[in-house]
């Protein structure tokens, strides 16, 4: 029964001019209607749009009576139209009122009507309408007619998404996807972000549909899979391929899918109906998704997202040139599922001012690297991609740990407000930086930063810091394209010393492995990264990449103290085994005559709980002691730190957690070896005060965390702090949580946090 339809081609030509002329929305959606219908050979054509209140409106007809436009309508899941939107999936009907789903709407005059077939309309994965032709005479539509009505339903998904046909509901109801919406999620960084949507995985809008010519668009896409299959080639060839199991089969099957024909010919055949590539692919993703979710095979449902990944770098191949430059058009934000921190990087420039995630949690990487970059950020914030459109506003608000998508100009004037009230602040943190950081009786308390690219480093001056607590050498490596050889790190850690300006920095040896991979290093796949062959464990069994980072660090340090420490400890003889390297390194470098620190301290970072239990120890091996809270915490709570769904549910400032924490002090103290902190926790003020009252004195932290801990610190008498702490951490059976308590002492004490 093809031959009904005068062909796609035809009627996406139509349907280009019809949104080319200069026409009201109405207009334009009762000439599209209209088009639809004649070129599919149909008597009806109908578009039900789907409202904020779950209800799909009828918004033109071609065929049904004109006086029940924006007068019919059907909750999802109800009548035909209904159960399309709900499951997403079209219905091709000889006979509709055999269907036992059909509801009849009288106001209509649809009962003449025999066959049906009915699209939904969808962005995302999300239902926006549905799309609708009848014809008189009982007839199965053919799959090239289905496919032509996908298409055009793809026009008009697009239309509804880019706020099109906003207003035009009599019934005063906003349409889903032009409303204004609020999400909430996690505060993953401060800060209020106010600009336009950029999604990191680019979507296809109208302009770039339906194609001009395509024999162009078959070339684009040539050329586009042609680069897609050298990226990914050349991804795999980095990879460990040797040996056998899972992971090379998966590897594999990645390869063959980005060169199966099968997906290509699938593609061209969709720009031979008129399409231009972009829309071919996205298109054909579509399909892909369709079937897969809905075959048995489970492997082939596993390789979803394989197919996911593939149609996401095809696309960004074929849209790089039609990406909006994020140079010149002001402030952004970037909406994303999930990234990574090197990823982030790319989108750094003056015109980032948040990052929306769906995922990710306060202490994975990416959110790390988004604080240092001063953004706001918003984690866990479900379904955000699929609500935003490419250049809709958003304010992420990192603050309170909410997103708006779409605002009103009511609540974008009461966010300027807020925005000028945080300015204040910033300006009483920035004039109280030259204050010194201690406490009411007299306890000087070091503020440290964090760190761990070179753009860092203006933080310290700006923030008043007394230095780097934490500098995570592993970021340099993840941004650069090959592994940086000694002099280009030597360099580099000299510019960090120098940009210090004589202000202590601690340099982490190397930290990769777990979810912090370089691009240039072979790594097999792991079943828990976390617990894996990583940091220290890794420079130890492989000490070429640990000892040409000690030379470097040696090098750069020329002069002056070189601070050392190592990530990942689980048992304090790494500690000697390092040592050992690093005397190696110092003797070689004595022997050659090159100039040295003037002194090197080593120290440790405390992240694995077994060092609980040796950590006398401990204190005597080394110059110092740091606690990675955010791995210790992780690994005593058998909770992983990326898991977003566990973000709410453990919470370091905890009694057990505390009680571990006084336990490392208090052997610091004895031991007379100096102690800091620098997880997350320590750049929250009220954590920060617990932290004190248990003994600590030195704390690391995001330098947007500098102003407020040091506002709390001028304002703590420790000796009453330290006394009512380790009550409340000692308490069984405690009616209130910690953080509950505290918060109560802080308020009554007139300390802000
Ligand atoms: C930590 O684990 O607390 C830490 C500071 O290290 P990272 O966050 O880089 O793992
Ligand atoms: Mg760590």
């Amino acid at each position: 029964m093809d031959g009904h339809v005068t062909g796609p081609r035809v009627l996406l030509k139509h349907l280009r001019d019809a949104m080319a002329e200069p026409l009201g929305p109405q207009e334009r959606l009762n000439r599209i209607v209209q088009q639809i219908a004649v070129a599919m050979t149909a008597q009806v054509c109908s578009v039900y749009v789907l409202r904020d209140d779950d209800v799909l409106e009828l918004f033109a007809t071609f065929g049904l009576n004109p006086t029940a436009v924006h007068m019919s309508q059907l909750k999802v899941g109800r009548g035909l139209v209904g159960t399309i939107a709900a499951m997403r999936r079209p219905l091709n009907l000889p006979d509709a009122q055999q269907h036992p789903a059909f509801a009849y709407l009288p106001e209509t005059g649809e009962e003449i009507y025999k066959s049906f077939l009915g699209v939904p309309m969808t962005r995302a994965g999300r239902s926006l309408g549905v799309l609708v032709v009848q014809t008189r005479e009982s007839r199965r539509f053919g799959t090239e007619e289905v496919e032509a009505l996908e298409t055009a339903a793809m026009v008009l998904s697009d239309l509804v998404a880019t706020g099109e046909l906003k207003g035009l509901s009599q019934q005063g109801t906003d349409l889903v996807q032009t409303r204004p919406i609020m999400l909430n999620g996690l505060r993953l960084s401060p800060g209020i972000g106010i600009g336009r949507v950029v999604l990191h995985e680019p979507r296809v809008v109208v302009e770039n549909l339906i194609a001009e010519d395509s024999d162009t668009e078959l070339q684009r896409l040539a050329v586009a899979i042609r680069k897609m299959r050298r990226s990914v080639d050349a991804m795999l060839e980095n990879r460990d391929m040797g040996g056998e199991g899972d992971h090379v089969d998966v590897l594999e099957s990645y390869r063959m899918f980005a060169h199966d024909r099968g997906w290509v010919k699938r593609i061209e055949a969709a720009i031979a109906q008129g399409l231009t590539a972009e829309a071919a692919t996205q298109k054909v993703s579509q399909d892909n998704r369709r079937r897969l979710v809905r075959s048995g095979d489970s492997y082939l449902r596993e390789r979803l997202t394989d197919f996911d990944d593939l149609t996401r770098r095809l696309m960004k191949e074929l849209m790089g040139e039609a990406q909006p430059s994020l140079d010149e058009e002001g402030d952004f934000i970037v909406v994303a599922r999930d990234m990574g921190a090197a990823e982030l990087l790319d989108y750094s420039r003056p015109g980032l001012r948040g990052v929306v995630l769906e995922e990710a949690t306060a202490t994975s990487h990416v959110a790390i690297v988004a604080r240092a970059l001063g953004l706001a950020v918003v984690g866990k914030v479900e379904g955000a991609v699929a609500r935003c459109e490419m250049g809709n506003t958003i304010i992420a608000d990192g603050d309170s740990g909410c997103v708006h998508i779409r605002p009103p100009d009511e609540l974008l004037s009461s966010y300027d407000e807020r925005i000028a009230l945080r300015e204040q602040r910033q300006a009483r943190y920035i004039a109280a930086r030259h204050e010194p950081s201690v406490t009411r009786d007299g306890t000087p308390i070091e503020l440290l930063v964090n760190a761990g690219l070179a753009m860092d480093l203006p933080q310290i001056e700006a923030t008043g810091a007394a230095g780097v607590g934490l500098f995570r050498t592993e970021l340099q490596f993840m941004v650069s394209s090959s592994m940086p050889r000694v002099d280009a790190q030597a360099k580099f850690y000299r510019s960090i010393l120098d940009a210090a300006n004589g202000k202590p920095v601690t340099f982490r040896t190397l930290d990769i492995g777990g979810d912090k991979l370089l691009p240039y290093l072979r790594m097999s796949k792991e079943d828990n990264p976390a617990l894996g062959w990583r940091a220290i464990r890794l420079a130890i069994d492989r000490p070429g990449l640990i000892r040409v980072q000690l030379r470097a660090l040696l090098k750069a340090a020329a002069g002056e103290v070189l601070r050392v420490k190592l990530p990942m400890i689980t048992d304090v003889s790494e500690v000697a085994q390092v040592r050992t390297l690093l005397n190696r390194e110092i003797e070689a470098r004595r022997k050659l005559g090159h100039d040295m620190p003037s002194t090197v301290h080593l120290g440790a970072m405390i992240e694995v709980p077994s060092l609980l239990w040796q950590l006398d120890e401990l204190m005597q091996s080394v110059d110092f002691a740091s606690v990675g809270s955010n791995d210790l915490f992780q690994f005593m709570a058998a909770s992983d730190r990326t898991n977003s769904y566990l973000a709410n549910r453990f919470n370091p400032l905890s009694r057990p957690f505390m009680r571990a924490l006084r336990e490392i002090a208090r052997a610091a103290d004895r031991n007379q070896t100096h102690l800091q902190i620098c997880g997350e926790m320590a750049g929250e003020p009220i954590a920060a005060m617990a932290l004190m009252g248990i003994g600590y004195r030195a704390v690391s932290m995001s330098p947007v965390a500098i102003g407020p801990v040091k506002e709390m610190v001028r304002m703590v008498d420790l000796s009453d702090l330290s006394q009512t702490v380790n009550r409340l951490v000692d308490e069984k059976g405690a009616a209130q949580t910690l953080t509950e308590a505290l918060t109560d002492y802080a308020d009554q004490h007139g300390v802000p946090i």
